[in-house]
């Protein structure tokens, strides 16, 4: 079994952060990553609001600075799938770290930054649709519906600027959310309501169900308060209505709230001693790629004041 100080499980900004300040502090540490270092900000075409890019980024652009920023240093990357973890007593608090390869890690320190995935919509139709009309990244497939009318469905950020996003790209948008107001930032808003022949929004609204053949080529949606039923005819449907927590293999001791969010203290330490959690995955307000950075930076600093303990 191979041993580290930390394992950071998740290389999103929250994980490749916190893995850059403990190598530089000097801990063997090992990044556990399922799929591609990045995390979310992968699949965002424009961030515009991540301090010292002032005309914005391309999510993959600062994806791949995190990423080359954190392999200036002796960090030890492993493509790994974690299915649980495991406390033991060790001269206090040890993990163990069970992967699907079957060759488990110890870590005196676990750092649990695996974010969170898309919600589903949850409508009958929603698998018979995906990859025929339904997406749930706006960069990835667009361009499958470059000057076509497509559908976003949500009133959070995520649907407000990859609403932008998709309006160069395809002929029409309809923002498709379930009340009047919207949870997405004023600023997005302001711009979506320059451009109406672009951008329509259909307010106080919930997507009823999905019709076409072969492929999506209507949604229908539903007045909440009158029952009214719309056809949308559009040939895709993007759903950006939240994200559940990647928290699947967490113990089941670990404290989450209602929605599966890990709860911490705000030194990102769990009720579980020596398991951290940052970023998106975390119980917080405001997830934005600063605060799962900053969370990364303080769960990394946290845990090598707890790590101090063992090597004194
Ligand atoms: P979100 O803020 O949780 O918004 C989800 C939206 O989907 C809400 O408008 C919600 O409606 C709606 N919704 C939820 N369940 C629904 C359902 N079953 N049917 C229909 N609509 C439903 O999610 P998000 O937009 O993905 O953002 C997640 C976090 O990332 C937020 O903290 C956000 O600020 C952050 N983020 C930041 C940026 C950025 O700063 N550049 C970009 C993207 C995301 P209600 O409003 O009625 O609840």
């Amino acid at each position: 079994m191979s041993n580290f100080d930390a394992v950071v499980i998740g290389s999103g900004p929250a994980g490749l952060n916190a893995a850059l300040y403990l190598v530089r502090a000097g801990y063997k540490t090992a990044l556990l990553e399922k799929n591609t270092a990045g995390g979310q900000v992968l699949s965002t075409a424009e961030v515009e609001n991540y301090l010292g890019f002032p005309k914005g980024a391309k999510g993959w652009e600062l994806a791949d600075l995190f990423s080359a920023h954190v392999n200036e240093y002796k960090v030890e990357h492993l493509r790994a799938d974690v299915t649980s973890i495991e406390t033991i007593e060790e001269n206090g608090k040890m993990h163990v770290i069970h992967l699907a390869s079957g060759d488990p890690i110890k870590a005196r320190v676990v750092i649990i930054a695996t974010g969170a995935g898309n919600r589903p919509l949850g409508i009958p139709e929603e698998e018979e649709y995906k990859g025929k009309g339904i997406s749930y990244c706006a960069l990835c497939d667009a361009n499958f519906y470059r000057g076509a009318d497509v559908a976003i469905v949500g009133g959070g950020d995520s649907a407000l600027e990859e609403a932008l996003y998709l309006s160069r790209i395809v002929n029409k948008v309809y923002i498709i959310h379930r009340r009047e107001g919207f949870r997405g930032t004023q600023i997005y808003l302001d711009k979506i309501r320059t451009m109406p022949e672009k951008i329509e929004l259909v307010t106080s609204c919930v997507v009823d169900s999905l019709a076409g053949e072969p492929a999506l080529q209507k949604v229908i949606v539903r007045h909440v308060e009158t029952g009214e039923k719309r056809e949308i005819p559009v040939e895709g449907l993007f759903v950006y209505i939240g994200h559940i927590p990647n928290a699947s293999f967490v113990p089941e001791n670990l404290e989450r709230n209602e929605q599966g969010f890990i709860k911490t203290d705000q030194e990102m330490l769990t009720n579980i001693p020596g398991i951290f959690a940052a970023g998106d995955i975390r119980a917080k307000m405001c997830r934005q790629v600063c605060t799962a950075v900053g969370d990364g930076a303080t769960a990394a600093s946290a845990a090598m004041r707890y790590l101090e303990h063992f090597n004194a």
